[in-house]
C-alpha cells in the first residue's frame, strides 16, 4: 500500500491528505500545534462564551472551491451562513460602497456606477463555477474553459487602481479597492486587479458566508472525512528535518518554502533551495479581537448589517496605505478589515456582547502596537465604539508567526503577490508543487492558487503526487 506523510494540518495539508486517502493511500498527518486547522482555528479569545475566529473568518473562496464543493462538507457539520449585507466599505461622508449577493441590488445601490459594476462582474459571476476550475490552478496549465478565462484575463492583468477608474463614484471605487487590497501588494502594480475581481465574482455567485460555529468546522469536517478513509492525525509534533519522519512513499509539506528548505536540507537540489530562499514574503497582519457590548455603532446603516467591512477610505487612500506598508512604513491610518460574524451566526455572542474580528495591514515584521490605530479606524466610521469595548485580544506580527510558523513576519498570505509570484509560485517550474526531491511536494498557500481556505493548493499538490506515481 502506498504511504504518505503530510506535515501540517492547515486546510491545504488536510485537503492533500483527503485527496490521497480517498484513492487508498495510507495517510498520516503530523501537526506542530496542539490543535489542527492552521488558519481555521476558532475559540474563546476575549470573554467566556464569545467565539472568535483566530485567523480566517469569511469564506467566498471556501464556498466556491471546486475541491471543497466536491466533498459534501455539510454532512460533517459545515453550515454556511450569510449576513444580510456581504460587504460594506464606509466613507467619511457617511455613505458606503455596499455589496450583496444579488448583483442587481448591488448595482442599484451603486447608482450611476451600477451598470458598469453589473457589466464587469455579472458575466464573471455567471461563469464562476467554470472559472474557478481554471483560476484555482497553477497559471501555466491547459485551461478547461479557455473562452471564459479569456474574458477574465485581460482585466485581471491590470493594476487594481486602473480597473477601479472605470467607476466614477467614490463608493464604487472604494468598494473595489478594499477587495483588491486583499492582494497585499501596491495596487498600482500589474495583476493586482485579479484577486479582487475573483472575490467579487465569487461574492455575486455564492455570497461571502461564515461557517456556523467558527471556521474551525471546515477543517474539522476535512479531518472527519480523512478519518473515514482511515487517515490518522498526530498533533503537537513540529517536524524539523525529513529524517525525523517515518518512511513514506509521498511527503506533502504544508509549510513555507523557507521551512521546506530547512526540513529537506541537503536533499534539496541547490537550484530549488536558492529559489525557496529567495521566495518573498508579504507585509504583515496585526490582529485585534474585541468583545463589544451592543455591537459597533456604525454611522452607516448597511455597515450595521455587514458581515465584512473594509476600513480605509477612498481608492486613493487605500492605494496609499498599501504602498506604505509595502515600503516598510506604518501608516497613521492603516487599511483595516473587520468581520461581524455574529450577525450571520448569533451563537457566537454572549447575550448582547458580540465578538468582533479585525486586523490591520502593517509592514512585514512590524514590531509596534497597532491596536489603537485599528480602533481609531473603527471610531472614524462608528463614533462611540471605544466605550463599548469590554474585552480585547491582541496578536502582533511576532505573535502571529509564533502561533503558526507559516506566518513569517506576520505574512498571513504565505508569500507576496509580486507579479512574478502571482504567475509562478513558489518558483519558476512546470510543476510548482514538486520540490525536486523524489516523492516530496509542497502544498501550502505558498503554492498556486495562494492564500485562502479553499484547499486547492493541497488538492493540486496531491494530484501532482498521484500523477508522479
Ligand atoms: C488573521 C487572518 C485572517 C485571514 N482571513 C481569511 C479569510 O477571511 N478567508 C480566507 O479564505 N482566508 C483567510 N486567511 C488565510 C487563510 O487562513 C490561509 O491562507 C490558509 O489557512 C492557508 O492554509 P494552509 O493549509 O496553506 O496553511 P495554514 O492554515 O497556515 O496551516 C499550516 C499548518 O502547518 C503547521 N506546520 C507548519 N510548519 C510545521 C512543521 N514544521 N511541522 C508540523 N506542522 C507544521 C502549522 O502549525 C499549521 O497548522 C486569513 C489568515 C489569517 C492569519
Amino acid at each position: 500500500m502506498t504511504t504518505a506523510i503530510v506535515v501540517g494540518a492547515g486546510p491545504n495539508g488536510l485537503a492533500a491528505a483527503v485527496t490521497l486517502a480517498e484513492v487508498g493511500v495510507d495517510v498520516t498527518v503530523i501537526e506542530a500545534a496542539d490543535e489542527i486547522g492552521g488558519g481555521t482555528r476558532s475559540g474563546e479569545l476575549t470573554l467566556p462564551g464569545l467565539l472568535h475566529d483566530h485567523c480566517s473568518a469569511v469564506h467566498p473562496m471556501g464556498i466556491g472551491s471546486p475541491f471543497l464543493r466536491s466533498l459534501d462538507l455539510e454532512r460533517h457539520g459545515v453550515s454556511w451562513c450569510w449576513p444580510e449585507v456581504d460587504l460594506a466599505h464606509p466613507l467619511d461622508d457617511g455613505g458606503a460602497g455596499v455589496m450583496v449577493r444579488s448583483i442587481g441590488d448591488t448595482a442599484e445601490g451603486l447608482g450611476p456606477d451600477g451598470r458598469q459594476w453589473r457589466r464587469l462582474f455579472g458575466p464573471l459571476a455567471d461563469d464562476f463555477d467554470e472559472l474557478a476550475e481554471d483560476l484555482l490552478r497553477p497559471v501555466v496549465h491547459l485551461p478547461k474553459h479557455p473562452l471564459k478565462l479569456a474574458r477574465f484575463g485581460p482585466r485581471a492583468l491590470l493594476p487594481a487602481t486602473m480597473l477601479a477608474r472605470r467607476w466614477r463614484t467614490d463608493a464604487a471605487r472604494a468598494l473595489f479597492a478594499g477587495v483588491a487590497a486583499h492582494v497585499y501588494y501596491p495596487l498600482t502594480a500589474p495583476t493586482t486587479a485579479a484577486l479582487g475581481t475573483m472575490m467579487i465574482a465569487s461574492g455575486h455567485r455564492f455570497g461571502w458566508p461564515v461557517a456556523r460555529g467558527g471556521s474551525r468546522t471546515i477543517t474539522d469536517a476535512l479531518a472527519a472525512i480523512l478519518a473515514e478513509h482511515g487517515g490518522k492525525i498526530e498533533t503537537g509534533v513540529r517536524v524539523r528535518a525529513i529524517d525525523e519522519l517515518p518512511p513514506a512513499d509521498v511527503v506533502m509539506l504544508d509549510v513555507t518554502p523557507g521551512a521546506a528548505a530547512d526540513i529537506l536540507g541537503d536533499r534539496l537540489p541547490s537550484r530549488v533551495r536558492r529559489a525557496y530562499r529567495r521566495f518573498r514574503h508579504a507585509p504583515g497582519a496585526f490582529k485585534l479581537d474585541l468583545a463589544v457590548d451592543g455591537g459597533i455603532p456604525w454611522r452607516n446603516d448597511a455597515c450595521r448589517k455587514a458581515g465584512t467591512l473594509h476600513l480605509g477610505g477612498t481608492l486613493d487612500e487605500v492605494a496609499h496605505t498599501e504602498r506604505e506598508i509595502h515600503a516598510g512604513r506604518m501608516p497613521d491610518r492603516p487599511f483595516v478589515l473587520v468581520a461581524q460574524q455574529y450577525l450571520a451566526d448569533p451563537s457566537r455572542s454572549a447575550g448582547d456582547v458580540h465578538p468582533i474580528w479585525a486586523y490591520a495591514h502593517v509592514p512585514h515584521g512590524y514590531t509596534g502596537d497597532a491596536s489603537e490605530a485599528i480602533i481609531d479606524q473603527i471610531e472614524r466610521f462608528a463614533p462611540g465604539t471605544r466605550e463599548r469595548i469590554v474585552g480585547r485580544f491582541v496578536r502582533s506580527t511576532t505573535d502571529m508567526a509564533a502561533y503558526n510558523p507559516n506566518y513569517v513576519g506576520g505574512d498571513i498570505i504565505t508569500g507576496a503577490n509580486t507579479p512574478l509570484q502571482v504567475a509562478m509560485r513558489p518558483r519558476i517550474a512546470l510543476d510548482p508543487y514538486a520540490t525536486g526531491v523524489d516523492g516530496v511536494y509542497l502544498c501550502s498557500a505558498a503554492t498556486p492558487p495562494g492564500a485562502g481556505v479553499h484547499g486547492m493548493g493541497g488538492y493540486n499538490a496531491a494530484s501532482s503526487a498521484l500523477r508522479g506515481r
